[in-house]
């Protein structure tokens, strides 16, 4: 018997069972999670920030919960939360399908003999409303019937709120939140990846069943290595973007040999494989066009945050189970706020860009070209300045990037590719694409309605095959170097407490919600919990 491959096949099914499993099946082997009763003596009350855009908006749990509590209300509040609803929907429909939303809308809650109408409407508003005409009611008039709805909604129903058993759930969930991570808290399989100071795998939580990616980093190769600041940096980059586009930090908890960073689990690989490794080379044209405005949107979150991505490549960027990608690796990402600059060279070879390489200073310009060069790379399989696995010293990596004119041999370049990459390799940074103007303007990009994409509403044009594994084999991933000669002191390990954060709020609250453990526990009858002390 091969002991070695079916090490590997064990491995492989056990991964692929765990990630298919229904939510019956996950029902019935979770461990259940019970919501702590609150202390008098300590109520979370005081930790949390007490505005409404945090506690009715932001936070998912908060929002359901204060919906919930809107829906128990009298009729004004019952009506404003299912206007809200609609009007979401309205925002994202298309076409025919917003019209019709439109007019649901306006005969629902507008009009005055409707039970669902929006009584409190004041002034311009209501006038509007009694008009009821049609033409009146252009974007721009929902949207104010939108901030007319949640004036209504801050004042009275958000104070009664506060006094609410919902609110007291609410508190209870915050508790909960608050839980000390171990590595108790997840089932582990296999490796999918191997990083610079440790491997990448599978894990499941056991109270929910989702699946993530847990990047674990070697406490003694840190030390060795001096990569501390580095990886807690990276971590606070990772916990602060909340982007459908980039993956997201769920936990950040140590065990005792590793600090490990929870994040959204990519289960379809890497664009590099998806380029070289799946016989045809390039990808299709309209699977690069999906996944450069998704690649495009995340660099574009980055950037609204102050902070430039420098690892701009194909291999950076991972496929999850649906064919959506998100940027990965943030490792080399820096936060430049206020105008700062910065001239310090830092990327991957082939894909930096002429400013960064004659060490000028630079912001987020680099990221664009190198956007350039992954989009020609997705085309064509070789980048423009450099072959696939050309030989090749980077001082001549360099030479080309700076002196030659990108070629577009590859007859799978039509007009608008050309034209974007073109742009985005202008070598002088201040005339480059991204620049001034919106890249999503380009006719590249024709067919993306981008609204709809960064919902996480356009259907990828691929999809991962369920029954494969896109990673290397556990066996060619694993790793028989040992750490030696390092002590870890007391001050390490103020170190690790600090990145140890736990659960990241917004993530952790959606898992709760989308794996059913919140609607489960909402059906414990909330109203026999105890109001919460209201006034402190
Ligand atoms: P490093 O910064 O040390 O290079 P990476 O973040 O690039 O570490 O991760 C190493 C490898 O692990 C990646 O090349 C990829 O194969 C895999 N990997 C990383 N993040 C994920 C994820 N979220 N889901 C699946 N695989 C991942
Ligand atoms: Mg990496
Ligand atoms: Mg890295």
């Amino acid at each position: 018997v091969d002991l070695v491959g079916l090490d590997s096949l064990v491995a492989n099914t056990a991964y692929l069972r765990a990630q298919q499993s229904n939510r019956t099946e996950l029902r019935m082997h979770r461990v259940s999670l019970t919501l702590p009763k609150l202390k008098k003596s300590s109520p979370p009350w005081e930790a949390v920030e007490k505005t409404y855009e945090s506690l009715c908006e932001q936070q998912p749990i908060g929002r359901r919960l204060f919906q919930q509590f809107l829906l128990a209300s009298g009729p004004q509040s019952v009506a404003a939360a299912k206007f809200l609803e609609e009007l979401s929907d309205w925002s994202f429909a298309e076409d025919v399908t917003k019209e019709i939303a439109k007019q649901r809308i306006l005969s629902k809650f507008c009009q005055p003999q409707s039970q669902t109408f929006l009584s409190y409407l004041t002034g311009e508003n209501i006038e509007r409303c009694k008009a009821l005409s049609d033409k009146n009611f252009d974007e721009a008039a929902m949207e104010r019937l939108g901030e007319a709805t949640t004036e209504f909604l801050k004042g009275k129903p958000f104070l009664e709120y506060l006094k609410s058993p919902h609110f007291y759930r609410f508190l209870q969930w915050k508790e909960c939140e608050k839980q000390k991570i171990t590595d108790k808290y997840f089932y582990e399989f296999r490796t999918l990846g191997r990083g610079g100071f440790g491997e990448v795998c599978a894990v499941q939580v056991k109270h929910t069943g989702h699946m993530y990616a847990c990047k674990k980093l070697e406490k003694k190769r840190l030390k060795k290595k001096s990569g501390e600041r580095l990886a807690l940096l990276e971590k606070q980059i990772l916990e602060k973007v909340n982007s459908l586009f980039i993956v997201n930090l769920a936990y950040a908890y140590e065990s005792k040999t590793h600090l490990c960073l929870v994040m959204n689990l990519m289960s379809g690989g890497d664009l590099r494989f998806h380029i070289y490794e799946l016989g045809k080379r390039g990808i299709r044209m309209e699977r690069v066009v999906y996944y450069t405005a998704q690649i495009l949107t995340g660099i574009c979150h980055l950037h609204a945050m102050d902070i430039v991505y420098r690892d701009m490549k194909p291999e950076n960027v991972l496929l999850d189970g649906r064919g959506q990608c998100r940027l990965s690796d943030l490792g080399l990402a820096v936060e430049l706020p206020n105008g700062k600059t910065i001239c310090q060279r830092a990327g991957t070879t082939g894909y930096m860009a002429p400013e960064l390489l004659r060490q000028q200073y630079y912001r987020t310009s680099v990221d664009w070209w190198a956007l350039g060069c992954s989009i020609y790379e997705m085309v064509a399989a070789r980048l423009p300045f450099k072959d696939f696995r050309e030989k090749v010293q980077s001082a001549e990596v360099t030479r080309r990037t700076l002196e030659d004119e990108c070629r577009f041999e590859d007859k799978r370049f039509d007009p608008p590719t050309k034209d974007i990459i073109i742009h985005l390799l202008k070598k002088k940074a201040a005339h480059r694409l991204g620049k001034g103007d919106d890249v999503r303007n380009h006719p590249f990009f024709k067919n993306i309605n981008f609204l709809r994409l960064e919902a996480g509403l356009v259907e990828p044009p691929w999809v991962p095959k369920p029954d494969v594994v896109y990673a290397k084999d556990i066996d060619e991933l694993r790793d028989h170097s040992e750490v030696k000669y390092i002590q870890l002191d007391t001050k390490d390990e103020k170190f690790f407490k600090e990145f140890s954060t736990g659960a990241v709020s917004t993530q952790w609250q959606r898992e709760m919600i989308d794996s059913g453990v919140f609607d489960e526990l909402i059906l414990s009858r909330i109203n026999t919990q105890t109001p919460p002390d209201t006034d402190c």
